[in-house]
């Protein structure tokens, strides 16, 4: 069953057009990745999403609920994490308390001292540095934290924008790995990327997006096997295998 489904979706800044008649579906319990170089329009359709930026266009149907009109703090509300690009933790507070922020809108009715123990759980990095400043924590801990941030809200949906950027391959692997414990606990993942290793090894399909639209759409495989797809938008690089 699907559990987003965006039709026709039209964004834009200004005169700037930057989503064209996107359609994407995410059922309950997959990883589906978003690839495309800089500037696709990934983060634009993970905020139109979220409702930071109103479509001009379109619709965003979540658990069959329509988005585009809705307020962001309700979307976050009504199930969806939006981890954005840059994980933008706050450096002076502590890492307990950037999560506890992050589970504010929260509307589930589960104490926020079981939820904050169940995400340390999922970070061991973390658990050893609550009471530590956030600014003071590793590139790859900051991420893991704006995504213990993320899952505060008790989301079904997470949305994941450039996780990978920076870090390094050993984090990028956490990260994978990461995703796949998540999945397993019920969650479903959106990511962004404009790695496509990560993208095409961490998900169950992906889309591609450059200008503004869909490309295409498969399996990793499937988009493995476009070779024109691979060496104009994916890289030589990208291994779904790896
Ligand atoms: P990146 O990986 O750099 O974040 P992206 O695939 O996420 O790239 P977007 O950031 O969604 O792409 O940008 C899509 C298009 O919209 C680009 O042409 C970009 O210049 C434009 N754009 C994005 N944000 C704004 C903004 N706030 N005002 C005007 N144009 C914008």
């Amino acid at each position: 069953m699907s559990l987003l489904q965006v039709q026709a979706l039209e964004v834009s800044y200004g005169p700037v057009l930057a989503l064209r008649g996107i359609d994407l579906e995410v059922a309950a319990g997959e990883i589906v990745g978003l690839v495309g170089a800089n500037g696709a329009g990934k983060s634009t359709l993970l905020r139109a999403i979220s409702g930071l930026v109103k479509p001009r266009g379109g619709s965003i149907q979540f658990s069959r609920i329509e988005l585009a009109a809705m307020a962001s703090t309700r979307i976050v509300g009504s199930g969806i994490a939006h981890v954005p690009e840059g994980r933008r933790v706050w450096p002076d507070m502590s890492v307990a308390e950037n999560l506890q922020l992050g589970g504010v809108r929260c509307s589930n009715a589960e104490k926020e001292s079981d939820r904050l123990e169940s995400v340390l759980g999922l970070f061991p990095e973390l658990r050893s540095r609550v009471k530590q400043k956030a600014g003071t924590l590793s590139g790859g801990e900051q991420q893991m934290l704006a995504i213990g941030r993320g899952l505060m809200s008790r989301p079904k949906l997470l949305m994941l924008d450039e996780p990978s950027l920076g870090l390094a391959p050993v984090v990028v692997q956490r990260l994978k790995d990461l995703f796949r414990t998540l999945r397993s606990d019920g969650l479903t993942i959106l990511l962004s990327e404009q790695n496509a290793r990560l993208a095409l090894g961490a998900t169950d399909r992906a889309y591609v997006l450059a200008e503004g639209r869909i490309l295409a759409s498969g399996t990793p495989r499937e988009l493995m096997n476009n070779a024109d797809l691979i060496s104009a938008y994916l890289g030589e690089r990208a291994d779904p295998a790896v």
